[in-house]
């Protein structure tokens, strides 16, 4: 059992799902998407919250590997 979040839990239309073991990684993933995909240059306190608050618990999978390169977004 790891930690999962959906973009589109945060109030996004891209739909990339992000999942790690801990709730460190998945932090660690849901920024690098935000920068490298979204152009997101910071993060606010409100979206720190927003994915803290949305984190549930979830199975990795490859549905992760395969939208990392875009194609969720
Ligand atoms: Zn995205």
């Amino acid at each position: 059992m790891g930690r999962m979040i959906s973009w589109n839990d945060l109030g996004s239309e891209c739909t990339f799902a992000v999942c790690a073991e801990t709730e460190t990684g998945l932090f660690e993933k849901v920024l690098e998407h935000g920068r490298t995909v979204h152009g997101m240059k910071e993060f606010s306190l409100d979206f720190y919250n927003k994915v803290r608050a949305s984190i549930r618990d979830g199975y990795c999978d490859l549905e992760d590997e395969l939208c990392q390169y875009g194609e969720c977004c």
